[in-house]
Formats: structure tokens, C-alpha cells, sequence
């Protein structure tokens, strides 16, 4: 099987409601979203699948959706209130979720799933140089690697 990988970076903030520490404060990160896509054969052009392929739609939904937004778990009612003072505010909520790397990734994947089919392997969402998978098929994702 070939793998192939894109990434996407954005900036976003987000907190953890309900958290017993520094992560309950609304804060921002440089995020990175990862999708790793399989195919069993190489086209006539000798690709497994053309990288903008996969990247288009990526970055057209993190640009319309997490790009430049406040991430919330949709419970967090003081802090939406707060943020819908200000007209330019941006919010995607999670339902009854935190806005967690590993609730991240899932949401992601459920979203590009929709678009790229089952070649979807795995999304990475990388947080402040830790990162979280969610992977709808088990397939070594090690770069380079021949399977
Ligand atoms: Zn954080």
C-alpha cells in the first residue's frame, strides 16, 4: 500500500472546561492537522493520489471552520457569551465535548472522511509539539515506509 501524507497549519484558542489547571485558561495555539490517505496502486501518472487532491478540501475546511477560531466545548456557556460580545468572533463548538487534540482529530475525520472515502487512514492533529491520531484504518503511517 502507498501512503501518502498532508498537512495543514492553523492558528486557533481554545480551553478545557472543567480542567484543574493552566489549559482551563482560553489560550492559542499554532495547530497542525495531518491526513495520511492509502491506495493500493499507483495511477497511470505514477501517483497514488494527487496531494492537492487531498489538501483542497482540508484546507478549504480549516480555513472556513478553525482557522483564526475560538474552539469551544459547546457547554462552555460563560466563555461563548463572552466571546459573542465581539461581532468579529469566530466560534466553532464542540457538542458536549472539550476541544481536545484527540476530539479534534475525531471531528476531522468524520469531516474529510465524507470527502476522500475509505483511503482515509489516519488524522493527526499536532498541539504544541504532542500530537493526536485518530485512526479509522489500521496501516503503517511511518513515512517512507513500504508496507
Ligand atoms: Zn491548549
Amino acid at each position: 500500500m502507498f501512503i501518502d501524507r498532508v498537512e495543514v497549519s492553523f492558528d486557533a484558542a481554545h480551553r478545557l472546561l472543567g480542567y484543574d489547571g493552566k489549559c482551563a485558561s482560553p489560550h492559542g495555539h499554532t495547530y497542525r492537522a495531518e491526513l495520511f490517505v492509502g491506495r493500493a496502486h499507483l495511477d497511470d501518472l505514477g501517483l497514488a493520489i494527487d496531494f492537492g487532491e487531498i489538501k483542497r478540501p482540508l484546507k478549504r475546511w480549516i480555513d472556513a471552520h478553525w482557522d483564526h477560531a475560538f474552539l469551544l466545548n459547546d457547554r462552555d456557556d460563560l466563555l461563548i457569551e463572552a466571546l459573542q460580545v465581539i461581532p468579529e468572533s469566530k466560534l466553532y463548538c464542540f457538542p458536549g465535548l472539550n476541544p481536545s487534540a484527540e476530539v479534534m482529530a475525531q471531528t476531522l475525520s468524520c469531516v474529510m472522511r465524507a470527502q476522500l472515502g475509505d483511503s482515509l487512514l489516519r488524522v493527526r492533529i499536532w498541539e504544541a509539539g504532542q500530537y493526536a491520531d485518530y485512526v479509522l484504518q489500521e496501516g503503517n503511517t511511518d513515512e517512507g515506509e513500504h508496507i
